[in-house]
């Protein structure tokens, strides 16, 4: 995690400033998280022994709701990173007119080293650390990198216990039994795929197969690669943290999705070759996805890169240097902040079905995500066409607006000025 990784979220929206209506009183609130917690979370392990793992919790901005966010369990977590995390998901939320603000958090661990009881101690203990910053109305968690269903439902089942009540929806992600909702686990990779189909004139017109690589096969990435390889795009290559996977004429990405589970990593692959890490992100493909961790495209690779599209299907996989050479050279980016937003669209009708009772079948989360996903694409390529901006400027530009509609309607300008 390098030092300047919020220094460097910064410079997407203040490309948009200049072409946004917006408030100054919305910049000064973007300059720091509305709140920023700290927590230390001791776990009895295994064997005896006691040990101290740092945990956070940032709101970054709640103006338009309660914040939103997912929780990472990874050994490069810091504050910087849930920091930047938060902020991109205050835009995110905004993008795609959610009823949210924007929030994060993560514990700095490496999970793989924690047999399942103490991950289990681990995360009940996160919640009991943070649990007066969190709430429906709040701030409302959900999975992230290395996060799941299973951590979901113990940190719910916490946050029920110390609150001694049910409340559904406190957090989003849970398993089915319970309240989760039908079609979470894919809403990532079922979000980017409807936002690909859309904007397909747009950036491969005339192409017939598309091919992809993703780098990142991991939930969000995986299935996008399986999805799209039953679409008719050919997908050459896909890396995990161990190894990455070639083939030029496509490669069976059922099997190779059957080897991770069943060994945990792509390494010793049934099909394809092994390539390097670093040549996967300069195959020449008309799309590449990089759906792994922030920061993997920069200004040492960027010109590497010999893809049409970039679709971010991780969090800042770019770096803003990384962007503007990708810019120069007529890469198209299409923006994290609505590429993986189908995973937050469905954690909403998660936290709707929570808050209402109700209970949502498949089909009507599908056919709400895809409404959802499918309008907020056509209405950035509209602002993208109408005032001439790449795709990642005009979403900070709508999501920009629309946080500062909400900033200026809250009054607080008006009331002391008009006093
Ligand atoms: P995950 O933990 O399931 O998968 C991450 C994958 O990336 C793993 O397969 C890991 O081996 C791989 N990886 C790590 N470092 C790598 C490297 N250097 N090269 C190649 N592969 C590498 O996580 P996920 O939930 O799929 O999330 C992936 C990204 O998508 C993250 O940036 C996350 O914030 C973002 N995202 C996920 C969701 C979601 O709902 N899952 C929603 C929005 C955004």
């Amino acid at each position: 995690m390098t030092d300047d990784l919020l220094s460097d979220a910064t410079r997407r929206p203040q490309r948009a400033y200049e072409h946004a209506e917006i408030s100054d009183e919305l910049l000064h609130r973007l300059e720091q998280p509305s709140s920023s917690l700290k927590v230390s979370i001791p776990v009895r392990m295994d064997d005896g022994s006691l040990r101290v793992f740092p945990g956070y919790r940032v709101r970054f901005d709640d103006s338009r709701g309660p914040a939103k966010g997912g929780i990472r369990y990874h050994p490069d977590v810091d504050v910087r990173e849930v920091t930047t995390l938060s902020y991109w998901m205050t835009f995110k939320t905004a993008l795609l007119d959610l009823p949210f603000g924007g929030g994060k958090g993560g514990v700095r661990v490496d999970p793989r080293s924690l047999s399942t009881a103490e991950l289990e101690r681990l995360s009940r203990g996160y919640v009991s650390a943070v649990a007066d910053a969190l709430g429906p109305d709040i701030d409302i968690p959900a999975p992230d990198v290395a996060t799941n269903e299973l951590v979901m439902g113990w940190m719910a089942d916490e946050y029920d216990k110390i609150v001694r009540g049910h409340v559904p929806a406190a957090f989003t992600g849970k398993p089915l039994a319970l309240g989760g909702i039908p079609g979470r686990s894919s809403a990532t990779s079922d979000g980017a795929f409807h936002v690909l189909r859309i904007l397909r004139d747009r950036l491969l017109s005339g192409v017939e197969t598309p091919t992809v690589a993703v780098q990142g096969f991991g939930n969000a990435g995986s299935q996008l690669a399986a999805t799209l390889a039953s679409d008719g795009y050919r997908v050459v290559a896909v890396s995990d943290s161990r190894a990455a996977v070639h083939d030029p004429d496509g490669l069976d990405v059922g099997k190779l999705v059957t080897h991770k589970q069943g060994t945990g990593s792509l390494e010793d692959p049934p099909v394809g070759e092994v390539i390097d890490a670093a040549e996967l992100l300069a195959l020449d493909v008309d799309v590449l996805v990089p759906a792994a961790l922030e920061g993997a495209i920069h200004a040492d690779n960027a010109g590497d890169l010999q893809a049409r599209v970039v679709l971010e299907v991780a969090n800042g996989p770019v770096t803003a240097d990384a962007d503007e050479i990708l810019t120069e050279a007529g890469v198209e980016v299409v923006p994290d902040i609505l590429a993986n937003a189908g995973g937050v669209t469905v954690s909403w009708f998660e936290w709707i079905q929570g808050r209402s009772g109700d209970r949502w079948d498949a089909a009507a989360v599908e056919e709400r995500l895809e409404r959802r996903m499918v309008a907020e694409t056509e209405h950035l390529t509209r602002v993208a066409s109408g005032r001439d901006l790449p795709l990642v400027t005009a979403a900070y530009v709508i999501a920009l607006e629309r946080l500062s509609a909400a900033v200026d309607a809250q009054g607080t300008a008006r009331t002391y000025s008009g006093g």
